[in-house]
């Protein structure tokens, strides 16, 4: 069996811009724009970026809930590039997805163990009674009362609602999950038990994360490896140790050095502040060559050209002309 439950390659998701009474092509929103990674069994690789980088359609992409403009999926040695209708809902047994907002993820007009039983009617899976039995198992998997099963969302709490969610998503025992900022409508506290219960249920069924984020301070004590993206492109790909002890590219430096601390030992362990000015360019109108060289305060005339991404002496890969000099920089040489 592969080592790799996932693996993309070369992805690029674009939407056309269309404009004109015709509604004439004139350009793309290059969303996703030639990724590659890949996932081992049972770990978690976090995408980590600010709202606007195409983290989101990255995952939605690999649940194929688009079509690709280019690329390749292998999911559990499987090509699902092109897979048709029928192959790909039986897939997406094993492929499932939590969203970020539990409130509007749940259906407010039907009671919790209906919503939890949806999946197994879908892929006509037991009968009442062993379907009972099995929404029973998940409310209990998640640490929910039972008599919550009688219960309609709006009566929860939004940890008790994203629960559910992470219920729903175990329902058909699958290898591989998507988390879609699955604690950013969250309150801290709530965020760090749900966090919690992810890392148990991971062990206890041997589950596969792709966590979506754009939160470096949740990334260190859940998630195995890290891409950091930024406008459609994957900026830095590391293992999570070395992504917070050697951060390579300006872009990654400049969203740690800004992730709150609660000790100065922890101060002292982050990059020196690199502030982000600006908001994240548009994708529909992405800037030439490096794309972070608008907002990256140590941008040369050679960062109007494009990087690739390349390995570095900590075995971490970056996209970034200038990582060596900038390195030399900090420590004075
Ligand atoms: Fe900054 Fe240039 Fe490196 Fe891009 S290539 S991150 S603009 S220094």
């Amino acid at each position: 069996m592969d080592n790799y439950i996932l693996q993309v390659e070369n992805l690029k998701k674009y939407f056309p811009i269309k404009k004109g009474f015709f509604k004439k092509k004139v350009g793309d929103v290059k969303a996703v724009d030639e990724i590659s990674l890949k996932l081992e069994r049972g770990k978690t690789l976090a995408i980590v970026g600010e709202s606007g980088s195409g983290k989101t359609t990255l995952a939605k992409s690999i649940m194929r809930f688009y079509d690709l403009t280019e690329g390749k999926i292998l999911f559990d040695g499987k090509d699902i590039t092109t897979i048709n209708e029928q192959k790909l809902k039986k897939l997406k047994q094993d492929m499932q997805m939590v969203h970020q907002d539990p409130t509007t993820s749940l259906n407010p007009r039907k009671k919790i163990k209906d919503i939890l039983e949806a999946p197994l009617l879908i892929h006509n899976m037991g009968d009442a009674a062993s379907r009972l039995k099995r929404v029973k198992e998940l409310i209990n998997i998640v640490e929910l009362p039972e008599e919550f099963l009688y219960r309609y969302p709006h009566s929860l709490s939004g940890g008790q609602k994203q629960r559910i969610g992470i219920a729903r998503a175990l329902a058909l025992n699958p290898k591989f999950i998507v988390l879609d900022e699955p604690t950013s409508a969250l309150d801290v506290s709530v965020q760090a038990k749900i966090i919690t219960l992810l890392k148990d249920l991971q062990k206890k069924f041997n589950l596969t994360y792709l966590f979506i984020t754009h939160d470096l301070s949740l990334v260190r004590n859940f998630a195995d490896d890290v891409g950091v993206m930024y406008l459609g492109s994957i900026v830095e790909y590391s293992d999570v140790e070395t992504l917070y002890t050697h951060p390579q590219n300006p872009y990654t430096q400049s969203l740690l050095s800004s992730i709150p601390v609660v000790s100065d030992d922890e101060q002292s362990m982050l990059p020196k502040k690199i502030p982000l000015t600006g908001e994240i360019p548009s994708p529909s109108n992405m800037p030439t060559g490096c794309k972070f060289h608008t907002r990256c305060p140590f941008a040369e005339d050679i960062c109007l050209t494009s990087p690739a991404l390349l390995e570095t002496e900590y075995g971490s890969f970056t996209r970034c002309h200038l990582v060596e000099k900038i390195n030399k920089q900090k420590i004075g040489v």
